[in-house]
């Protein structure tokens, strides 16, 4: 006979930023939970009832009840919502716990509306976090040491997940990345990545989830920073994947495009597309990026062009608004994604997330003029930028950005469907009303 849970955890992904533009970001990406969060849940003994909360817009009273431990993670843009939701529970008697990247850079804010904050990755104390939660003497810090295999005691948990669960929330098959960005505020430098075996075994079950009818073979979403961080351990999972019959996608930086046979090996696993951080057209300006190894945008060009070459598809993300750049650099930038040829572009505005360099460094300059973290969203401008002023970065950025979508075939086809749809319905009213009015 089994004893019904004594517990009960929350496991809560909050809104990120405004909650409307939440809303709309998530209906495109189908609102995917975040690792962090299940990894807990994995964690955490079967006397818990969990439940997992993913950014919720609308609360009502009654959802803030006592005698619950509460576990919050919040990136920098979701951290207002964040500790609004963390008071209304301790108002109401239940006691909060926060974690993430935001909460790991600046835990002393955080303290403010928690009762502990896990520091770093959460896996190597969570037991004591609940052993003291049940004990009633919840420490106000915990300092997570991040694991070498993360993953094994929490594999169990992801094998039994229902297959359409598992593929909507995607493989994370490693930790960390081989750059330093100076805009990046991840929680851990150290690169490891999760057991073949894992990785494949997890695959195999995705392949059991029903697909959409557009899809030709199952899809895999590798969710990874940066899928060639370890390029021996990718290489070999590429040898192996082949044998699946999947169609995958990943983020991987560009030093990817320039090596032949990983390119070669991806095209016969089933790559379909990569998302690459170009970050800025200029390599050689801004060293402080990934991109050591690309002195300008032609090689860019080269890289992309080796991708097509092996029927990969790329999305292209930059970033607008280092000090480095001016007019001319953005007009460069729309010349650049002009023969680009990627299906998309993703353009984020600078932005210096609490725990990067980047941050360190503004704030030493006393550049930052807001600290409104719900504006921290990639595309407010939030530091007083070197060339220009405030407004005028605004006007670039979005002018840039408009245009852009000229050179999208993906943002060309949905507007073309678009106008499709909208002829086809004013064809049809505009007849059915003349026939009622015959
Ligand atoms: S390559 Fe991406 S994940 Fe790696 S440090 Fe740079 S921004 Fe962060």
């Amino acid at each position: 006979m089994t004893t019904p849970p004594q517990n009960e955890l929350f496991l809560i992904n909050p809104c990120a930023s405004y909650r409307l533009i939440d809303a709309i970001q998530n209906s495109f990406t189908g609102n995917p939970f975040p690792h962090a969060l299940v990894t807990l849940a994995a964690l955490t003994p079967v006397s818990y009832r969990v439940t997992f909360i993913n950014k919720k817009i609308f609360w009502k009273k009654k959802d803030f009840s006592a005698g619950k431990l509460v576990a919050i993670t919040c990136l920098t843009s979701a951290a207002r919502h964040a500790y609004r939701l963390a008071d209304r529970f301790r108002r109401a008697g239940s006691k909060v716990v926060l974690g993430g990247p935001h909460v790991s850079a600046l835990p002393q804010e955080a303290l403010q509306h928690a009762d502990s904050v896990v520091i770093g990755e959460a896996e190597s104390v969570w037991k004591d976090v609940l052993a003291d939660f049940e004990a009633g003497r919840l420490k106000a810090r915990y300092q997570g040491e991040p694991l070498e295999d993360f993953f094994s005691p929490v594999y169990d948990y992801y094998r039994r997940m229902e297959p359409a669960f598992l593929s909507r929330l995607g493989l994370h098959i490693d930790r960390g990345c081989k750059y330093r960005c100076d805009f990046c505020a991840r929680i851990s430098e150290w690169c490891r990545s999760i057991k073949m075996e894992q990785v494949l075994q997890l695959v195999e079950r995705i392949k059991q989830a029903p697909r959409p009818f557009y899809l030709r073979k199952p899809f895999v979403v590798f969710r990874c920073d940066n899928i060639f961080s370890n390029p021996a351990y990718t290489k070999e999972l590429f040898r192996k994947l082949a044998a699946f019959g999947v169609d995958w996608g990943a983020n991987c930086s560009i030093d990817m495009c320039f090596d032949e046979e990983a390119l070669r090996l991806a095209e016969e696993s089933g790559c379909r597309v990569l998302l690459i951080g170009f970050e800025t057209i200029h390599p050689h300006k801004y060293k402080k990026t990934s991109l050591r190894q690309v002195r300008s945008s032609e090689d860019y060009l080269t890289a992309l062009g080796n991708l097509r070459r092996h029927r990969i598809g790329a999305v292209g993300s930059f970033i607008v608004g280092a000090d480095e750049d001016g007019p001319a650099d953005y007009l460069k930038l729309l010349w650049f994604l002009a023969r680009a040829r990627l299906w998309r572009s993703y353009l984020t505005l600078l932005t210096p997330f609490p725990g990067s360099r980047l941050f360190e460094r503004l704030n030493a300059e006393g550049r930052i003029f807001s600290f409104n973290w719900t504006r921290y969203n990639f595309f407010n401008c939030v530091y007083k930028p070197k060339n220009m002023p405030v407004f005028s970065l605004y006007l670039w950025f979005y002018g840039v950005c408009l245009v852009s979508l000229l050179f999208s075939p993906q943002y060309i086809t949905m507007y073309l469907v678009a106008l499709f749809l909208y002829q086809l319905s004013y064809h049809f009213s505009y007849n059915f009303v003349s026939w009622l009015s015959r």
